[in-house]
C-alpha cells in the first residue's frame, strides 16, 4: 500500500506522513531529503544549484551518506532545494530511487508513505491514498520560525515569511512536476489544526477510504 503526502512548505506533511507510517508500520520517505541532498552536494562544492550540469552530476552520484548530512535542514539548503528542483534531468535521475522504495519498501515492511510535491502526481500517481496539505501562508511561515528557534539557529520571522513565497513560487511555478493537488487527493487544511488533529483527520479518512476496521 502506498500513501501520498503532497503540500507546500511548512504544511506539516512530514510530520503527518512519518505519525502514519509508524502507525501502519509502513516505511517512510522525505523525498525533500533527496533534493536538499542534491543541492547541499552543489553548495558545498562551491558551485551553483541553478547550473544545470553541476545539479545533474550532483543528483546522478548521489550515496546514502548524502542523505545523512548535517545541514540539510537549514534554509539556505531549503531554498537551494528549490532551485535544483526545477531541473527536470535532475528529477529524472532521482525517479527510480522514488519508485523503488514505493515497490519494494525496506526492511519487508507492507507499505510506504511517501512525502514531497509530486508523489500524488507524478511518482506514485496509482498511491492508494493521496492527501494535499495547505495551510495559510502565515500559519506556515509561524510554524517553521518556530521550527527554526527551537533548532537554536536565528531566525526572522519577515525573512521566513518572504523565503516560503519565493519557494511555493519556485515549486507552483516550475514547468516539471510543479506543486499541485492531484485530482484524487483528500485536501486538508491544517492552518487551525495541530499535529493530533491532523493525524486523526488522516488517519480517519484511510480507515474510511481502505475499510480498515480497528487500525
Ligand atoms: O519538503 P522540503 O522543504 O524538504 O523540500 C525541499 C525542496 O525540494 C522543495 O522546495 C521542492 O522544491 C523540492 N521537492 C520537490 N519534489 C519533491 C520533494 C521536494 O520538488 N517530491
Amino acid at each position: 500500500m502506498i500513501i501520498a503526502v503532497d503540500g507546500p512548505v511548512a504544511a506539516g506533511k512530514g510530520t503527518l506522513a512519518r505519525r502514519l507510517a509508524a502507525a501502519l508500520d509502513f516505511a517512510y520517505l522525505d523525498t525533500g531529503s533527496i533534493y536538499r541532498a542534491v543541492a547541499a552536494r552543489v553548495l558545498a562544492a562551491g558551485g551553483d544549484p541553478q547550473n544545470h550540469d553541476e545539479a545533474v552530476e550532483a543528483a546522478r552520484s548521489l550515496g546514502p551518506a548524502d542523505l545523512e548530512r548535517s545541514d540539510l535542514r537549514s534554509e539556505a539548503v531549503g531554498q537551494a532545494a528549490s532551485k535544483v528542483a526545477a531541473n527536470q534531468a535532475v528529477r529524472e535521475a532521482l525517479l527510480a530511487f522514488q519508485h523503488r522504495f514505493a515497490a519494494q519498501p525496506p526492511e519487508g515492511k507492507g507499505g510506504a508513505v511517501l512525502d514531497g510535491r509530486d508523489i500524488g502526481t507524478v511518482v506514485c500517481p496509482d498511491a492508494d491514498m493521496k492527501f494535499f496539505l495547505t495551510a495559510s501562508m502565515e500559519a506556515r511561515a509561524r510554524r517553521r520560525h518556530k521550527e527554526l528557534l527551537e533548532r537554536g539557529e536565528k531566525s526572522i520571522y519577515a525573512r521566513v515569511l518572504q523565503d516560503l513565497r519565493e519557494r511555493d513560487a519556485r515549486d507552483s511555478g516550475r514547468a516539471t512536476a510543479p506543486l499541485k493537488a492531484a485530482a484524487d487527493a483528500l485536501r486538508l487544511d491544517t492552518s487551525e489544526m495541530d499535529a493530533d488533529q491532523a493525524f486523526a483527520a488522516a488517519m480517519a479518512e484511510i480507515e474510511r477510504r481502505l475499510k480498515l476496521p480497528g487500525l
